[in-house]
């Protein structure tokens, strides 16, 4: 190992005390290949690779070469899978590598996706197929560019071994980057054990990396849990104003970072209905759409039922605190929504009463199969009514004329607001993407590499993702939604 890179790491959860985690070294693969490297990110992180070769890069990225002190573990969790509690999950296809403090001052773990077995594997192989790990790379990039809290993509490498699922499949490992790996889950692991220490020493670890600012205050528990519960508003907010599905809200998913975590069947709506479900695992539509808000508030019920023994010394008192806290998620959600929406929609000074002319946009939307981005893409340049304004975004309706009968209402309440037409227009284009990762775009760029080796519509894709507001000449293509024929139900992790 002696020319190997320096990552400067400093390995916060390693020093954890064992039951937090098991330490294990990745399984090296046959033949890692470097598919895409993020060297911006590298950059932001300190991570200077820049002398390494790509073959060197995809040694290094698929674990099989550790890089100088990495100390690697696979962490400890449980968590509710669709409503029911498993008690022991746990990495079984992630290894942590280290933790690095990035330029900006803070600390970011990077974590293998897919390197092998862990203590913590049960059945599973520990590997990840290479479409889930594409998708992961274009959606968890997509969604920082468009200002969603979520861990980032550092780099993919294919393995050059078959993994098993419905069918043999070639394997391939993403490096992911995140704030924090804590789960609600994590907490959950200690909590349903009665071991109260171990989620002390948790609580106040994710207090010293993620929250700060609460060490100072009188109830700093309390504030943690207050402060995830608003951090998880705010992110599912923005999640329902992008159209975007995560598919597998258990709580083994929810990281207390408030960052999306876990990408698996997740995927953008294309044609609106708020019942929409992808993931080929969720038969009953549990996380669907529309159902996000609250299962993210079920989650954090989960949540502060484990930080309970925490909150006060009577524990009757803590479960009446724990139940206040909780009670403030809808009140924050719906803040956060109102004001997201509102934006998306030209409106700089929300009140409640445009709820009202929101959802009546959505259910216009839903009724007449529009397309979710394009709707809100097409929207600010309708802001005046004209023939020529109208015509992009009418012949999304199925029926044009109920897109008119909303637009009557919407331009009169925009009416109210001081603000020119371009200073709204410009305002709207920076929220109201046009470039998302659509399940169909991303499905070719799965069959392209799978069928053929062929990464260009991947690396197509990912660089039209870097500038989704404005229009890319000859990528007409990639802002559209899918034909009928192209059209993706399901999607797999
Ligand atoms: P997920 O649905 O991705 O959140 O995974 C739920 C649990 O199953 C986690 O503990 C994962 O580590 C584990 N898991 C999923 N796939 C595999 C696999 N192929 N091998 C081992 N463990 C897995
Ligand atoms: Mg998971
Ligand atoms: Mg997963």
């Amino acid at each position: 190992m002696s020319n190997s890179p320096a990552f400067k790491f400093d390995n916060s959860y390693a020093r954890l005390s064992e039951d937090f985690y098991a330490s294990v070294d990745p399984t090296p693969v046959k033949s890692p290949s470097l598919i895409k490297f993020n060297t911006a990110l590298a950059e932001q992180l300190g991570i200077n690779v820049s002398a390494l070769s790509d073959q060197h890069l995809a040694e290094l990225f698929s674990g099989n070469e550790l890089a100088e002190g990495s100390e690697p573990i696979a962490m400890a969790y449980c968590g509710h899978q669709f409503g029911n509690l498993n008690p022991q999950l746990g990495d079984g296809r992630a290894i942590l590598l280290g933790e690095v403090i990035a330029k900006d001052g803070l600390r970011y773990d990077i974590q293998l996706k897919g390197p092998g077995r862990t203590p913590f594997s049960r059945n599973g192989d520990g590997r990840a197929a290479l479409g889930p790990i594409l998708r992961e790379y274009l959606l968890s990039e997509s969604m920082h560019v468009l200002g969603v809290p979520t861990t980032r993509a550092l780099a993919a490498v294919s393995t050059g071994e078959m993994v098993r699922r419905e069918q043999l499949l070639p394997g391939a490992i993403i490096t992911r980057v995140a704030r924090g790996f804590v789960r609600v889950g994590t907490f959950q692991y200690f909590a349903i054990r009665g071991k109260i220490d171990g989620t002390r020493k948790l609580a106040d670890y994710v207090i010293d990396r993620n929250y700060p600012e609460l060490k100072a205050t009188e109830t700093p528990y309390l504030s943690l849990l207050e402060s995830v519960i608003e951090q998880q508003a705010k992110l599912i907010a923005k999640w329902m104003q992008l159209g975007f599905i995560h598919g597998v809200m258990n709580t083994d998913n929810m990281s207390v970072s408030g960052e999306t975590i876990d990408y698996g069947p997740c995927a953008f709506i294309d044609e609106f209905h708020p019942t929409k479900v992808f993931s080929s695992i969720d038969r009953q539509g549990r996380y669907a759409y529309q159902n996000q808000p609250a299962a993210g508030h079920w989650d954090l019920c989960r949540f502060a039922e484990a930080l309970v023994p925490l909150l006060d010394e009577d524990q009757e008192t803590a479960g009446e605190k724990a139940q206040q806290a909780i009670n403030t998620f809808p009140k924050h959600y719906e803040h956060y929504w109102l004001t997201g929406m509102a934006q998306k929609l030209g409106l700089s000074a929300p009140t409640e009463a445009d709820r009202g002319l929101i959802n009546a946009l959505l259910d216009c939307m839903a009724e007449n199969k529009a397309d979710f981005t394009l709707t809100f893409y097409h929207l600010s340049n309708a802001l005046a009514e004209s023939t020529e304004n109208d015509g992009a975004i009418r012949h999304l309706f199925s029926n044009p004329e109920s897109f008119d009968d909303w637009a009557k209402t919407w331009r009169k309440r925009l009416s109210t607001e001081q603000t020119s037409d371009e200073a709204r227009q410009i305002a709207m284009h920076a929220v109201n993407p046009l470039y998302i990762p659509r399940n169909h775009l991303v499905e070719a760029v799965i069959r392209a590499a799978e069928d053929r080796g062929d990464y260009q519509p991947f690396y197509e894709l990912l660089e039209v993702l870097q500038q989704p507001y404005t229009e890319q000449p000859r990528r007409e293509r990639l802002a559209e939604p899918p034909k009928p024929e192209e059209v993706v139900l399901n999607t797999f992790c």
